[in-house]
């Protein structure tokens, strides 16, 4: 094969990511020739190595240790844990070389080459790879798919260097539990922080720079997340901004436009995240970014050059290791064959892992009464479910929005133990064409007994009764 021949390429992934994988894994499949470039030593993306994987880890550890902690029967015992974050770290350390070893392996059985350096842009056809020993090396395609993911977004009067400061990447190299914690930012990812550091014992405070936490969640599981962070003793300050930071020795000021001052041990800096394509040297291949350095696309994944491709965080919204996988595939489906009609890319499940658990799918009361849908509402009180008073965890409810005339599931809308895995259920029917999609299912399906899958018959009976 010729040197030309070897470093062209039909496709080009840059980044390994969810969104990456996706790109060309279905690529792959489609019988395209495909490279990925990835800047960092290992695969995986920031998914693997610093969001969601190291923090749903950690997170586990954590519970996993209240819950000893919390148990009556290990009381009574007198067993009781008490880690710190170093060793509490230390499962996400061995999930982390899990997950890559086995997505390693996928690229390496469908014969993707895994390029190791920083790719930028040397024209719209052709990148430029910068190895880790500075050496350079040319490649061309005839499409690229632009997945390198987003950071946390650092304003430049933060300082980030002092040893009291941090972001989410950074949060990560702590190693002992502070006492107490300012989490400035009340987005997913400063809420689910919250949870984990106040399961710790640290005194907390949740600044929030609107009024009320998660809107674009329903106004019920709101409540409930904001009741729950309050009840396990969560400060929760809303409609606050910050003017300054003030990293000390021996602890850190957050000085509000309110006036306050919000003292505490060390302060994690949550407040949005900025796409990764400052180095990608877009210009060159004539695109340009807004100023979040975030790609514009268009409902097909395509940026203003049609042949270069962009999916997951460096589009913006939803920001969702879930939401990047599919648009990878999308993608690259589109860019083979074109046809992309079994991808289900606005039917998006929100799973948020905070103390409660939360995940919805579609609209939310509010948004269907802005719409003057006809709708109405099944609940289930995890309280009163068998199988969640036998497991001692009796916190949650699941919800259900159908219309009133034809029974069509509109929205789930779900907090609690598992609800992340509890909202596919539901899913499963809501995305059946009609009249499949029907209240009915959860009315005529025997369900085994007992089990958190029974909310579903509950809140449909709950809501049919209403009608
Ligand atoms: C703390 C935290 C918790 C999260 N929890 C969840 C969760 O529970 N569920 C969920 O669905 N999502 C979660 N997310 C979001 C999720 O991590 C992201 O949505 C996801 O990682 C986006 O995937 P991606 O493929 O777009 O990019 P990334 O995973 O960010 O990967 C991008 C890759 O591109 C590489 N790259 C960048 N520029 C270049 C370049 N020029 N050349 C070569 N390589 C380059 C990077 O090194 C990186 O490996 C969380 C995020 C954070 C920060």
């Amino acid at each position: 094969m010729s040197q030309s021949q070897e470093s062209h390429f039909d496709v080009i992934v840059i980044g390994t990511g969810p969104g990456g994988e996706g790109a060309a894994m279905e690529a792959v499949k489609q019988g395209r020739r495909v490279a990925v470039v990835e800047r960092l030593p290992q695969i995986g993306g920031n998914c693997t190595h610093l969001g969601t994987i190291p923090s749903k880890a950690l997170r586990s550890a954590i519970f996993r240790m209240t819950e000893v902690n919390d148990n009556p029967f290990f009381r009574e015992a007198g067993v009781s844990i008490h880690l710190e974050l170093r060793d509490l770290r230390r499962s996400a350390a061995s999930v982390i070389g899990r997950q890559v070893e086995m997505r390693q392996s996928f690229y390496d059985r469908n014969g993707v080459d895994v390029i190791r350096g920083e790719a930028t842009f040397s024209g719209a056809q052709s990148i430029t790879v910068t190895r880790l020993d500075n050496a350079a090396l040319e490649l061309t395609a005839d499409v690229f798919v632009v997945a390198t993911g987003s950071r946390p977004y650092r304003p430049n009067d933060v300082d980030f260097g002092h040893p009291r400061v941090f972001d989410s990447d950074t949060i990560l190299n702590l190693d002992e539990t502070p006492r107490s914690m300012t989490i400035y930012g009340a987005g997913v990812i400063g809420c689910e922080y919250a949870s984990m550091f106040r399961n710790l014992d640290v005194k907390l405070n949740l600044v929030n720079t609107r009024s009320k936490l998660l809107e674009f969640l329903d106004d019920e599981i709101i409540d409930a997340l904001s009741y729950h962070m309050r009840d396990t003793g969560v400060r929760l300050r809303h409609d606050e901004v910050c003017e300054r930071i003030e990293p000390l020795d021996d602890c850190v000021i957050l000085h509000l436009k309110s006036g306050k001052q919000l003292r505490t041990d060390v302060l994690l800096w949550a407040n949005g995240r900025a796409g990764n394509t400052d180095t990608l040297g877009l210009d060159s291949a004539g695109l340009t970014v807004n100023s979040r350095g975030q790609l514009k696309i268009n409902e097909n994944f395509q940026t203003d050059v049609p042949h270069i491709y962009a999916v997951g965080d460096v589009v913006g919204p939803p920001a969702l290791a879930s939401a990047a996988y599919v648009q990878g595939r999308f993608a690259a489906r589109h860019l083979c064959k074109g046809d992309c009609e079994q991808f289900r890319i606005d039917q998006i499940p929100t799973g948020i892992y905070t103390l409660p658990e939360i995940s919805s799918l579609g609209p939310s009361e509010r948004e269907l009464t802005e719409d003057k849908v006809p709708y109405e509402v099944g609940h289930s009180m995890f309280k009163n479910l068998a199988r969640a008073q036998i497991a001692g965890r009796p916190v949650g409810m699941l919800k259900l929005l159908f219309h009133r005339e034809t029974l069509e599931i509109l929205g789930i809308h779900c907090f609690g133990p598992n609800a992340s895995e509890i909202i596919h259920i539901g899913q499963a029917i809501m995305s059946q064409p009609a009249p499949n999609n029907s209240l009915l299912y959860f009315i005529n399906s025997t369900f085994n007994y007992p089990t958190m899958a029974e909310a579903y018959r509950v809140a449909a009976l709950n809501g049919y009764n209403r009608l």
